[in-house]
């Protein structure tokens, strides 16, 4: 039987790499677009021993003759478009560039799709900070977007579009609208990942102790390795649509400071308020965590929490990993380091 073939756009990427492995166990051929021709960063996926079993092809979301060619010759069955500018705080100081890579670069593999294979499938990565602040306590399809940042804005672009080109040209894409996600591969820039390396270096004296900004925002976190199987599976169904996929639970940035020193073995206390707040170890004495202004944001979405029904229903997908269990395997991962 013909084995089927996937693009992943942004392979060195967290979810990149999480998705090429799960693809690869299904028998798919993946070849994995990357932007840098020279500066090539495949730690993920050498990480997953992965790196040998993928084609890697050069792939640039601002380059459209490029997504021409590729997706024209590729006959790809399905294309995965991970690839983005990430970062919220990142979109503030780069708007425009942004919005090239994370709005038009969509569009410009949308086109390429409709001239010249219209047979592929499409799935975006589409995100919850599209909602914003929304009203409602709890985020599902139907939910309106507020988007509040250049990110949010140029995702809701491509999200919107996809389903333009799903309506009007019979084009098989869906929009995935992923809550955060997380993992040992997670980017060193988002909490998470921050907050565990962090704690670690204070652990071995390294660092005398971390600083965050908002600890009270909530998100509803999951396991990237989790996330990539509801992306595979929105492309299997027999009718295109988007899709919530969330964990369905939410917690401060405070929640997982409190689990992650308790993993790494910090017995933590919080004392003071606002600014002056601050996470000490009582075994020691020492300040671990302070609150520093520098990582506030200009506008923040105070909580996300999504609703996977749908997901559940139609894909039988669920968040598998919970939250402790999660905070333990990142912190069970960044010991290794140190072993
Ligand atoms: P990530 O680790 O930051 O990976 C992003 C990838 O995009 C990297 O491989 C990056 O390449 C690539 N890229 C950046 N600009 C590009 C361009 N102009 N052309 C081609 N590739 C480019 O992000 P992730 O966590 O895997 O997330 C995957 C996707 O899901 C992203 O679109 C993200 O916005 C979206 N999303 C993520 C979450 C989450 O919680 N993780 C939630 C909702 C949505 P370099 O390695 O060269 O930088
Ligand atoms: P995001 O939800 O995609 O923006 O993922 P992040 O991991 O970057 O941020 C999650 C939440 O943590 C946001 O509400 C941030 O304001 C909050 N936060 C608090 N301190 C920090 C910090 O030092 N770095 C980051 N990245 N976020 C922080």
């Amino acid at each position: 039987m013909r084995k089927k073939k996937a693009l992943i756009t942004g392979v060195s990427g967290q979810d990149g790499a999480y998705l090429s492995n799960f693809l690869l166990k299904k028998n798919y051929i993946v070849t994995g677009g990357e932007r840098n021709k020279k500066k090539r960063n495949f730690w993920r996926l050498k990480e997953l021993s992965i790196e040998k079993k993928i084609k890697i092809i050069h792939f640039d979301l601002l380059d459209k003759k490029l997504i021409i060619k590729t997706i024209k010759n590729g006959d790809y069955d399905e294309i995965y478009n991970l690839a983005a500018q990430s970062y919220v705080d990142k979109s503030f100081e780069n708007p425009l560039y942004t919005s090239d890579v994370n709005a038009l670069g969509v569009i410009r593999i949308l086109e390429a799709i409709r001239k010249y294979s219209k047979k592929t499938k499409f799935y975006q990565a589409s995100s919850s900070e599209m909602y914003g602040n929304v009203n409602t306590r709890i985020q599902d399809e139907n939910t309106s977007f507020n988007p509040i940042s250049p990110y949010a804005i140029a995702k809701l672009h491509a999200h919107w579009i996809l389903g333009l080109y799903r309506e009007a040209y019979n084009i098989f894409c869906c929009s995935g609208i992923l809550f955060n996600h997380d993992s040992p591969l997670r980017g060193d820039d988002f909490v998470t990942k921050k907050i565990v390396r962090d704690l670690f270096k204070v652990k071995f004296n390294l660092m005398p102790c971390t600083y965050l900004g908002n600890i009270y925002a909530k998100r509803d976190w999951g396991y990237s390795a989790d996330y990539v199987e509801a992306m595979w599976k929105m492309l299997q169904q027999k009718k295109a649509s988007d899709f919530v996929i969330s964990s369905g639970m939410n917690y401060t940035v405070k929640s997982f400071v409190n689990e992650a020193a308790k993993n790494i073995g910090f017995n933590l206390k919080w004392v003071g308020k606002d600014f002056n707040e601050r996470g000490i170890d009582t075994r020691t004495k020492r300040v671990i965590v302070r609150i520093k202004k520098e990582f506030f944001r200009p506008i923040e979405i105070n909580s996300t929490f999504g609703n996977p029904a749908k997901a559940k229903k139609l894909l039988k997908w669920t968040s598998k990993t919970k939250f402790k269990n999660l905070v333990k395997i990142m912190c069970n991962a960044e010991l290794k380091k140190y072993e």
